[in-house]
């Protein structure tokens, strides 16, 4: 048995002191992945994900809630719980094989972990038809206890955000497009400058209308952040280094 881990972020969670019991669920979504229960729960307004597993149709077993925390998926139920959602909608549909094998192992290996026997549908406790009458209960409650350790898949590493190049005051860049604007300040809102009024160094490298050519050596004198673009300071006034992306000044 694998399970795979996540990188869900919770809020404020409790640690459950005894586990004596699981409780069975079904998504009631045909198709759900563990980051959308994860929403809908935080939706609810709880701490994210209410369940500790989740077993998809595939065979595939997510962990959701760490789990040592107290659940929230059986109200009244949850202090001494694990909570195990099956994706699926089972008052109508019939649950593929795989994921009967995967619900199978994960209750063998909780049963043999923490040695406890019991297991029920969310409506043995709650007034509710979860996990469905074509759930088929009494095949998945009725697993073995094994003593087997699962491997795990680790959590994917997070992409971080991109952050764009970065610039230093007092190093010279290279212009990389053509015709770059010249502006009074760090940002499209402010005024282009003519040709006049860059330096008489920048003239020498600027067209007509003052925007300065490509291949252009400049120093950088300041460099602001706005947004996700950076505005770079040169003797002239104010160029887009990194707009919208791309980079301009490199
Ligand atoms: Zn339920």
């Amino acid at each position: 048995m694998n399970i795979i881990e996540t990188n869900l972020k919770f809020g404020a969670l409790s640690t459950r002191k005894s586990t004596k019991r699981a409780i069975l669920h079904h998504a009631e979504a045909s198709k759900c992945t563990a980051e959308d229960i994860h929403r809908w729960h935080k939706q609810n307004g709880w701490s994210g994900a209410g369940y500790h597993f989740l077993v998809r149709k595939d065979g595939t077993i997510y962990r959701l809630r760490p789990e040592n925390a107290v659940g929230s998926h059986a109200k009244g139920s949850n202090s001494d719980s694990i909570g195990i959602c099956f994706e699926g909608s089972y008052m109508t549909e019939t649950m593929p094989q795989a994921q009967i094998n995967a619900g199978r192992e994960l209750l063998g290996y909780l049963k043999g972990k923490y040695g406890f026997s019991k297991v029920q549908a969310h409506r043995d406790v709650c007034s509710t038809n979860c996990p469905g009458t074509n759930f088929p209960f009494t095949e998945i409650a009725g697993a073995t206890a094994t003593a087997s350790a699962p491997t795990t898949t680790p959590a994917p590493t997070p992409t971080p955000a991109p952050s764009g190049p970065s610039y230093r005051a007092g190093t010279v860049y290279t212009l990389l497009a053509d015709h770059l604007r010249v502006r009074t300040g760090p940002g499209t809102g402010y005024a282009t400058k003519s040709r006049k009024q860059l330096t008489v160094n920048a003239r020498g490298h600027a067209y007509s209308n003052g925007t300065l050519k490509k291949g252009t050596r400049v120093t950088c004198k300041d460099v602001r952040k706005v947004g996700s673009d950076i505005w770079i300071k040169i003797p002239s006034g104010w160029i887009a280094a990194y707009y919208g992306g791309k980079n301009y000044v490199g």
